[in-house]
């Protein structure tokens, strides 16, 4: 039976490529029949955090990418990651716990069987030291050459090895590589091997006693059954070890399939430095000495690219009003991507189910499990096309059913704008303001950041920017005329209903008089807006209502 898993490190959120990798190991499961777990490899004890699990789950469920094995966060419905619920506390499946931390038992057995037979020796050398190995290389022009025979020498000798161990000195545990070429047969790219002079014994228990990466990521796999470890191509050099350790302690191998690298438009490996890139480049274009909430020190730290730092990041975009590029699955669906396009979009980035086709239909995990093999996997690194992604954006969220565009936009508004509280709590006026927006939005967060003059008190003019001086300045300033005209005209009309009447007033006006219906919705779009871009005035005052209407044309005669 086919077993497949998705394997992430809870340090950071769900990004697009570990998405990927997520789907297209479910896919595979669920094209097969087969089983496909989420273990979470929490080895690194100092970074992996339980919120990072937490929402990876979330993203994982918003995705609608479900596992037959894992965490069970049957109580969490949240999709944000922040619910109140114990990722730890429940979990399924006859392969458990699927949380490394609590699986130290396996490891150490393995651990100690490799010891047993020779393949695991205790090593001394610090990372100083290798470092400086490495450095002296580099000075001599030289390849480092590892040397196994010189760590090993300590192990030899029983009683220097005991009381070294007994002195508290620090220590790693390395595995004895082979003496023979490693080969991986991966199902995308083929055979690929390592040369026996090539390979490094590597570090399986680390400084602070607890097991690495390598080890545990092979030792779960073969404990949990899994038949084919899809990841990403990054990985690749990290299979070789673990081939070997899976032949020294005689486990089954599983299959390997290396997926491609995503890279940005650019040509740049796509990875989560590039949101603080984006920060750093922004801020030195504005000069920027300081950040308000942000340390000097960390401040001075993050430009001179001694730290990475989030907060970092997102206080610089705040201050310059700066749109940081998307590359976590949050980042999307904060931007108000849907997750249907998001699945459709990532499929494509190495994958394609032939004959060109690229758009899914409504459900596309459905269509990708239908159609998904290995064969139709590329070797070659795939481009993230952020318009790309937009368009198929755009698209979606034209089609989606009315009824569904509103529960959505809605949960985007309570969850990111609770400014948008009045207009929600009347079904009248969101039902307006979503007809309004559904046909002119790329995403679910335009309406919301575009109709935010609906629920702010007041409205702020400048009217320097061509596009208003046009609408309301021109011709002496005609437009100021008639928005006293229409303010005169308008505060005659019933409360009930103000858009419509108002709507009508400016037709009749309009074809009595001969004038073109622009030359007064113009005008009404700047004083109630601020822009030139609203949704169609009946609809807009509805929403807004006579009072606060009448309000803002007046402060913007003022
Ligand atoms: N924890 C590893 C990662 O997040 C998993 C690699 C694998 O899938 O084997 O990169």
């Amino acid at each position: 039976k086919v077993v497949t898993r998705f394997a992430p490190s809870p340090t950071g959120f769900l990004h697009v490529g570990g998405a990927r990798t997520a789907m297209f190991s479910w896919a595979y499961a669920r094209a097969n029949g087969g089983e496909f777990i989420l273990r979470i490899e929490d080895t690194d004890k100092a970074r992996s955090t339980p919120e990072a699990t937490k929402a990876i789950i979330a993203d994982m469920k918003w995705l609608g990418l479900d596992w037959d094995q894992g965490p069970a966060p049957g109580s969490c419905d949240s999709c944000h990651g922040d619910a109140d619920w114990d990722p730890y506390a429940e979990q399924k499946g006859e392969n458990g716990p699927y949380f490394q931390s609590q699986r130290g038992e396996l490891y150490e057995a393995a651990i100690k069987k490799l010891f047993d037979m020779g393949r695991a020796y205790y090593c001394f050398k610090t990372a100083e030291e290798l470092d400086a190995a490495r450095k002296a290389a580099r000075a001599a022009k030289k390849p480092y050459q590892y040397d196994p025979a010189d760590m090993l020498a300590l192990n030899a000798d029983e009683d220097a090895l005991k009381a070294k161990l007994d002195s508290g000195d620090k220590h790693v545990v390395r595995f004895k590589m082979p003496d023979h070429d490693v080969v991986v047969n991966d199902e995308i790219l083929g055979e690929v091997v390592v040369k026996a002079a090539e390979l490094e014994d590597f570090i399986i228990v680390k400084a602070d006693g607890g097991p690495t990466f390598h080890l545990a990521n092979v030792v779960d796999d073969a404990a949990m059954g899994v038949t084919l470890v899809m990841r990403a191509q990054e990985h690749l050099n990290n299979t070789p070890k673990h081939v070997a350790l899976f032949e020294a302690l005689g486990l089954k191998l599983p299959k390997f399939a290396h997926i491609p690298l995503i890279f940005n438009s650019d040509g740049s490996k796509m990875s989560k430095r590039d949101k603080g890139k984006a920060a750093r480049a922004a801020a030195k274009d504005a000069k920027l000495e300081s950040v308000e909430g942000i340390d000097d020190e960390l401040f001075k730290g993050f430009m001179d690219k001694k730290n990475d730092e989030m907060v970092v990041s997102i206080a610089i975009a705040k201050q310059l009003g700066l749109a940081l590029p998307e590359i976590d699955v949050a980042d999307f669906r904060d931007s108000g991507y849907l997750p249907e396009v998001l699945n459709n979009y990532l499929a494509l980035l190495g994958w394609s189910p032939g004959n060109d086709i690229e758009r899914f239909g409504a459900d596309p995990l459905t269509f990708i499990k239908d159609h998904f093999t290995l064969e139709r996997v590329g070797k070659s690194a795939a481009k993230f096309d952020r318009d790309k992604l937009a368009k198929f954006n755009t698209e979606a969220v034209v089609m989606l059913e009315p009824e569904d565009f509103k529960a959505r936009l809605k949960k985007h508004l309570e969850t990111h704008y609770p400014e948008y509280g009045s207009i929600l709590a009347n079904e009248a006026h969101f039902d307006a303001f979503c007809k309004a927006n559904q046909e002119r939005s790329r995403s679910l967060d335009e309406p919301a950041k575009g109709g935010m003059f609906f629920v702010s008190d007041e409205v702020k003019y400048d009217f320097k920017p061509k596009n208003i001086k046009k609408a309301i300045m021109k011709n002496e300033g005609e437009g100021f005329v008639m928005l006293a005209r229409l303010k005169d005209a308008f505060s005659e009309l019933p409360e009930e209903g103000f858009g419509d009447a108002a709507h009508e007033w400016i037709a009749k006006t309009a074809e009595e008089e001969g004038l073109n219906m622009g030359k007064m919705a113009q005008p009404i779009r700047v004083a109630v807006s601020g822009g030139t871009v609203t949704p169609p005035i009946d609809a807009t005052l509805n929403i807004l209502g006579k009072a606060k209407t009448l309000a803002r044309f007046e402060a913007c005669i003022a």
